[in-house]
């Protein structure tokens, strides 16, 4: 059952129990319970003056910073939307989400103001709060600077709490977060206030978090796993955020070691990044004992990797915007099983009072073993598209979200991902999931990240080229790859091509962006 309908009431809560315990740690600055509750409802206040009510949509576009968490925050404490925003958009990217939304207000670093002053007529929300946030963390506790270019600031200073301060009902938008828009216009998933108070709750116990835990703030903000695995089980859960600005290595290992929080949950790639570089090698990263990646396929090459050279194991998380983040995960403490057949690496069992059901292309369930499209039930599931009753049935029959990845389950309900069912490759006839290819380069000593994708070709309708990247003072040709994964997989399934390239496209959620590959030029 929902311990609470919403964030904000857990958050309360944890107020009124402990006050004093820190809530964000910031380069330095430190922020406690009340001084967050404090300075959220002076950030409501201000946006209520701005004319934010109940229902109202705010879009937020800043880095993981304390005004990122107070934000979110105050918008909630009026039981308005928040919009999150990756604050890299340009103007197309933005106008779409600004009208699509309604959004009354947009909060943004001041580094936003040419892509704002060029958005297309009638796209402009009514008001624009600027913020500096990064570099003014240590004012946030006072005396507070005079600075003309800082909106937020000038609003913390006027102080006071809003008029009519709202408790969010369990069934109300907390978020409308857009997906990255690959298959037409980004379309906004309603995630509820009971999806990300549940969340938290799941989190809590199944992750095993509580006194004593920290989180570092690895995805960013303006994503789901950011807002619902970092900032609302931070805020709900009363765990201290270490924010990082924005997710880099070196500073991440820096905050690491200062901070020393526990848990953590990002791409595969940033741990890649954080445990495996030369440069963290020397900060003390023992803290982190909790450590979950999802929202990309994790290769048990990779897990095998981290547990024998850094003594972390990295638990396997999986989940959609539209399943308010994670919905399957692998229990901490437990290791889990790589299929025999395939090879392939669970990426966990359903969360507590998540459902997740195979079924078939009639919609019907499979038993065991059998390959079909994951459906997802339970009270993360979002309510749907925001203004798009089409697509939120076509997407959410009954409520289930049709996750578009297709996998198995086995007996032991243990739940395996083979791939993306729009990523299949069709070579000559024969089916391929780039995944399979990938675990295969993942092998390979000198490989540090590989992405598979199919491209046209005449003959065959599609080929296999693979794109990898090699560990720092690695080497390995092309040729010697290719004959690598010939020497472990069927003909049709190795790659005709194997090109070795600096780094791999990524998404700002450290995603390998296969779709940015498959349009990309190659020297023939
Ligand atoms: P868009 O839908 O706009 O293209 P997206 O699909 O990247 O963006 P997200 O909701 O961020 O949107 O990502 C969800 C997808 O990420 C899942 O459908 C799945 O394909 C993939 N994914 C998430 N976790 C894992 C995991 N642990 N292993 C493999 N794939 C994962």
């Amino acid at each position: 059952e929902l311990e609470a309908d919403s964030v904000v009431e857990l958050f309360r809560r944890r107020v009124a129990e402990r006050p004093d315990a820190p809530q964000l740690h910031y380069f330095g600055t430190t922020l406690d319970r009340a001084e967050v509750d404090r300075l959220s409802d002076a950030f409501a206040a201000g946006l209520e003056r701005r004319g934010v009510g109940a229902g109202d949509r705010v879009a937020i576009a800043l880095q993981n910073t304390p005004v990122c968490v107070l934000a979110v925050l105050a918008v909630w404490k009026l039981g308005g939307t928040v919009v999150p925003v990756n604050p890299m958009y340009k103007e197309r990217e933005l106008a779409h989400l600004l009208t699509d939304s309604g959004a009354r207000v947009l909060v943004a670093h001041p580094a936003a103001r040419g892509v704002v002053a060029a958005l297309p007529a009638g796209s402009t929300p009514g008001h624009v709060l600027y913020s500096r946030d990064g570099a003014l963390a240590a004012d946030l506790t006072g005396p507070w600077p005079d600075d003309a270019d800082d909106d937020v600031l000038a609003i913390f200073k006027e102080g006071g709490a809003p008029r009519a301060p709202a408790s969010p009902g369990p069934d109300d938008a907390a978020l409308l977060s857009y997906t990255s828009g690959t298959t037409g216009p980004a379309k906004g998933a309603i995630n509820l206030h009971r999806n990300l108070a549940y969340q938290v709750g799941a989190c809590r116990t199944w992750i095993g978090l509580g006194d004593g835990d920290s989180i570092l703030t690895v995805a960013p903000l303006f994503h789901i796993t950011g807002l619902a695995m970092h900032l609302a089980l931070g805020l709900g859960g009363g765990l201290p955020l270490v924010l990082t600005y924005r997710f880099d290595a070196r500073t991440a290992a820096a905050l690491v070691e200062r901070y020393r929080p526990t848990f953590t949950i990002g791409s595969i790639t940033a741990f890649i990044a954080l445990l495996a570089e030369p440069a963290t090698r020397d900060h003390d990263l023992s803290s982190l004992t909790k450590v979950l990646s999802g929202g990309a396929p994790v290769p048990a090459a990779t897990v095998r990797r981290f547990a024998d050279e850094f003594g972390v194991y990295i638990h396997n998380a999986y989940g959609l915007t539209e399943t308010t983040s994670a919905a399957v995960a692998v229990p901490l403490g437990t290791r889990a099983p790589v299929d025999e057949t395939s090879g392939a690496l669970a990426i966990g069992v359903p969360l507590p009072s998540v459902h997740v059901e195979i079924r078939g292309d009639d919609g019907r369930p499979l038993p065991p073993g059998e390959v079909g499209e994951l459906a997802i039930g339970g009270p993360q599931v979002a309510a749907g598209y925001w203004n798009k009753p089409e697509q939120t049935r076509a997407a959410f029959p009954e409520g289930t979200l049709l996750s578009g990845d297709v996998g198995f389950m086995d007996t032991a309900g243990w739940v395996y991902l083979v791939d993306r069912k729009k990523d299949m490759i069709v070579a000559a006839g024969y089916k391929i999931w780039p995944r399979e290819v990938e675990d295969v380069l993942y092998e390979h000593p000198a490989v540090r990240e590989a992405a598979v994708v199919g491209v046209p070709d005449p003959y065959r309708g599609e080929t296999v080229r693979a794109f990898v990247s090699l560990r720092p003072g690695a080497t390995a040709t092309e040729t010697e790859l290719r004959d690598f994964c010939r020497a472990r997989l069927a003909v049709y399934k190795a790659p005709a091509q194997v090109l070795i390239e600096d780094d791999l496209p990524k998404s700002v959620t450290g995603k390998i962006l296969r779709r940015e590959l498959r349009d990309a030029p190659v020297e023939p």
